[in-house]
């Protein structure tokens, strides 16, 4: 299988990154990958970029290095109502949103907290993706809730990073492969990567996926004209 786009990358705008956005559109470009998500922290996070990193992404090109590169971010779900820490006025610059659940935002809940705290992310109008769902300790309701995903135009994400070191990620995400599998709902294979070495270093995931005999139209960055399309039907139209 081929991806063609890596959606979930962080630069040096996240402190605990490595690359500068040229640095991380170059990774992209040899890894032969036509498109590169820049999705840097928003401010929750200890290593978030000041809010105006966010206001002012329109001085970036749409190609860098020959890669398109989507600006974006990777929101933090605060707490079970769904709230986020970045408001319309930025979500609305946003060419891809990652909306992730982190420990040092978001204090794990009960699984009937995390359910509703998952329930209410799919109600945001802005997300595209649910960044590395599959840890231990956000463990939600994932028969009741995966089906949910069908159609809402938000893809699951399958996280190259996170299994590697979220408790129970691997084990989680075959399970959510399976169910994802079953109720036909369309996911997306992303590395996370915090240097430009590891951008479309997908192994990881992918190989869960291939475990799970996962079939290929269901992934929405395996086909460039079905990225493409979930681009130009995303809910919310970019104003930059
Ligand atoms: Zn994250
Ligand atoms: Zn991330």
């Amino acid at each position: 299988m081929r991806l063609i786009a890596d959606t979930h990358t962080h630069t040096i705008a996240s402190t605990h990154a490595y690359g500068t956005v040229i640095e991380m559109a170059r990774g992209a470009a040899e890894k032969g990958l036509p498109i590169l998500g820049m999705t840097d922290h928003a401010p929750s996070m200890p290593d978030s970029p000041d809010l105006w990193h966010f206001g002012n992404l329109r001085q970036l090109p749409p190609v860098i290095e020959g890669v398109r590169v989507l600006r974006g971010c990777e929101l933090n779900l605060m707490d079970c109502t769904g709230k986020v820490d970045l408001d319309e006025h930025f979500l609305q610059k946003m060419e891809w949103v990652v909306c992730s659940m982190h420990p040092e935002v978001i204090a794990p809940g009960s699984v009937e907290e995390n359910t509703e705290a998952v329930l209410n992310l799919l109600k945001n109008p802005y997300v595209d993706v649910f960044g590395h769902p599959g840890a231990n300790c956000y463990r939600f309701d994932y028969e009741r809730v995966v089906p949910l995903f069908k159609d809402s135009g938000k893809y699951i994400e399958f996280n190259a990073s996170s299994v590697t070191f979220r408790e129970g990620a691997a084990e989680n995400m075959f399970t959510i492969a399976k169910l994802c599998k079953e109720h036909r709902v369309e996911v997306i294979v992303n590395t996370d990567a915090h240097s430009p070495f590891r951008v479309g270093e997908f192994e990881k995931a992918t190989d869960i996926l291939a475990a799970a005999d996962f079939p290929e139209e269901l992934i929405v960055n395996a086909d460039l004209g079905r990225f493409e399309k979930a681009l130009a039907n995303r809910r919310v139209p970019v104003s930059l």
